[in-house]
């Protein structure tokens, strides 16, 4: 039994489209379908490819709301870390659940997450239907002392990933910022990374203090001392990016590192600066979007960052043309990062997808691009498929109810409400 979709339009044209085993089969004006298939009619919906939310911590969902309006380390030290500290795995699960329901609600079919008991979270992702790469922090809080344990745990973490995910939860690395870690574990995680060939998740260069600490500890800026412990290869996604200069963005292309970028977490712990992206384009960074956790956002609707990602960036060179709203869907669906793996829709592609609807009021007139990033936001998704399964039809998500309820004891229970 496939998934087939009837009737969409797609770049201009009316097209019909079928899943088999989570891959595009067969895509055009005349697809069939066959007997047991479950079919869409999609009449008066665009056809979208699914977006990709390239740096989360989907479990802070239950910790939104809670500890606004603060800088990012008091924010961190004084109120997130103390409550981590007593999360356990359901509290993941159901944190990252009711992150699934959202992402899928708005559009976003694959994320990459890092937090705390990681396998809870692969979990969910499997019982989610969505994709994720998902990895546990690694801190040492800069002591190589405390190394050699941080290290083995997120070995053990990985195997644990590794029997918690199947198909859909990938596991990889996370170690969490150059100023939690020592050489020593940055070193060990370079060395695991490509001997198990995995991906690395790190945030990198968001803060002005960072940069300086970085320049006062190791007497050179962040993406140079990354690459000094090995750290800066395709296989790595660095999150942020805000305190980036040019000589660092070149190095990082050449490395064939991913950027994500996360404007609005930026905006709402104010950083202080925009991610040089211009710059970063001219000297040809694979980039991708992410929201960051939504404790400090607090939204997933990933089309709400894309539009601050775009308009941040016009402002920031002052140039309306900077960035044109294809392009910002382009890293949206991380098309513009080898690494993120995002792909036209196209026979042989994964089957991830979107319905959008073509009625809505902002979507009704002009360009679909313009009307996605400009105008919209997630709501005007209509049907979400991940690995040709649709997770979502007709805004109708199976057992929301129950997300919610779970998700809400699980903050009660933490003293979150
Ligand atoms: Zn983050």
């Amino acid at each position: 039994m496939g998934l087939a979709v009837r009737d969409a339009i797609l770049e201009g044209e009316t097209v019909g489209l079928r899943c088999e085993d989570g891959v595009i089969a067969s895509l055009g004006p005349e697809v069939r379908t066959q007997q047991d298939d479950e079919v869409i009619d999609a009449a008066r919906m665009a056809l979208v490819p699914g977006l990709v939310n390239a740096h989360t911590h989907a479990a802070m969902t239950l910790f939104r709301g809670f500890a606004d309006d603060l800088p990012l380390m008091e924010w961190l030290e004084r109120h997130i870390w103390p409550v981590e500290k007593r999360m356990d795995d359901d509290d993941v699960y159901w944190g990252t659940r009711l992150a699934c329901v959202e992402m899928i609600r708005t559009g976003t079919t694959c994320f990459w997450d890092m937090y705390w008991h990681a396998h809870a979270t692969a979990r969910a992702v499997e019982d989610a239907g969505l994709r994720a790469v998902t990895a546990a922090p690694l801190i040492d809080d800069s002591d190589p002392a405390k190394s050699e344990r941080a290290c083995s745990d997120a070995e053990r973490s990985l195997g644990r990933i590794s029997e918690a995910g199947g198909l859909m939860a990938r596991p990889g690395f996370a170690p969490h910022a150059i100023y939690t870690l020592s050489e020593r574990s940055l070193r060990w995680v370079a060395e695991r990374a490509t001997e198990l060939d995995l991906p690395v998740q790190i945030h990198l260069s968001e803060t002005e203090d960072e940069l300086a600490g970085c320049l006062e500890a190791h007497g050179e800026r962040p993406a140079m001392y990354l690459d000094r412990v090995g750290l800066l290869g395709p296989g790595t996604v660095l999150a942020h990016g805000c305190w980036l200069d040019r000589a660092e963005l070149e190095l990082i292309a050449e490395r064939g590192a991913t950027v994500v970028t996360n404007p609005v977490a930026n905006l709402k712990l104010a950083v202080g600066r925009v991610f040089p992206y211009t710059t970063a384009r001219e000297a040809g960074v694979a980039v991708g979007l992410g929201t960051d956790g939504p404790g400090s956002n607090n939204s997933l609707d990933l089309l709400a960052d894309a539009k601050t990602f775009a308009l941040l960036q016009k402002n920031e060179v002052r140039d309306p043309a900077a960035v044109t709203a294809m392009e910002t869907l382009e890293i949206a669906t991380g098309r513009c990062s080898r690494l993120l793996g995002g792909r036209r829709l196209e026979p042989g592609a994964p089957a991830d997808f979107l319905l959008v609807r073509g009625d809505d009021p902002e979507l009704a007139l002009g360009k679909l691009d313009a009307g996605l990033v400009y105008a919209a936001a997630g709501a005007v998704v209509d049907t979400t498929v991940v690995a040709g399964r649709a997770l979502m039809r007709g805004r109708v998500i199976e057992g929301v109810e129950e997300i919610v309820a779970r998700a809400r004891e699980r903050a009660a229970g933490l003293g979150l409400r």
